[in-house]
């Protein structure tokens, strides 16, 4: 399994995945600890601070029993296909909206599963591609989004409700993993404030690029980001 992303999504969700006895897990980040973000990034502790989250993060991983490379990095269009090839599956929790187009365009292309989730303050979605196996993350939001959004710095996020798409993203990898296929193509809804949590099937959207093949090239000007910045909504 690969795990894109150390930080609030991609801690709890390879913690659980790697307690519940997910063996092999390879860990993609390019970041090193910060202080500010241990609250959401469980797989860390203070004596981890300022170092790279892949090397401590693998270390946790490991003192659970989950054999795990340690990959430094990130989800880029050169390099996406080279770092989804050879998983099983794929579980990405990055913090914005190209990295998380550029993930279900590579894993389309590669024909392998994807368990993608974003939160921003105290509300969150997460949601499970199959390659063929009905609507991707393209069908629900159709592009990175062009107008100004909400962002994880300027609106802040909850450590406890990235730990709850975090830990929804692990039942979704889990339930894949176990072959069940309903497990794809709904999507699930979090609010911690008005305490819902709900799931619905999303039917496969005509015209979808994702679906059609036509973001397979995984062109670099698809994923570029907007120059103020809006498309960075999610959180990590
Ligand atoms: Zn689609």
């Amino acid at each position: 399994m690969l795990v894109v992303g150390a930080g609030g999504l991609g801690s709890p969700a390879a913690l659980t995945l790697a307690r519940s006895g997910v063996g092999r897990i390879t860990l993609l980040d390019d970041d090193a600890v910060d202080e500010t973000n241990l609250h959401r990034q469980i797989l860390f502790d203070d004596d981890d601070v300022g170092l790279p989250k892949v090397e401590r993060g693998a270390a946790r991983l490991r003192a659970e029993g989950a054999e795990v490379e340690a990959r430094s990095g990130r989800l880029l269009p050169g390099t996406a296909l080279d770092h989804v090839a050879d998983h099983d599956l794929v579980v990405e929790g990055a913090d914005n909206f190209a990295t998380k187009f550029l993930a279900v365009d590579a894993c389309l292309r590669a024909g392998i599963p994807l368990v993608q989730a974003g939160v921003v303050r105290w509300t969150g979605w997460a949601f499970a591609t199959v390659p063929g196996g009905g609507a991707c993350l393209r069908c629900v939001f159709e592009d990175i989004p062009r107008d100004r959004v909400e962002t994880c710095a300027g609106a802040g996020v909850i450590g406890a409700a990235v730990g709850v798409l975090g830990a929804l993203e692990a039942a979704l990898a889990i339930r894949l993993l176990l072959g069940d296929a309903t497990a794809a193509g709904e999507l699930w809804s979090f609010d911690g404030l008005a305490g819902s949590l709900r799931a619905r099937p999303v039917r496969p959207r005509a015209g979808c690029l994702g679906c059609a093949g036509a973001t397979h090239d995984l062109a670099p000007e698809r994923y570029a980001p907007p120059a103020d910045g809006a498309g960075r909504a999610e959180l990590e």
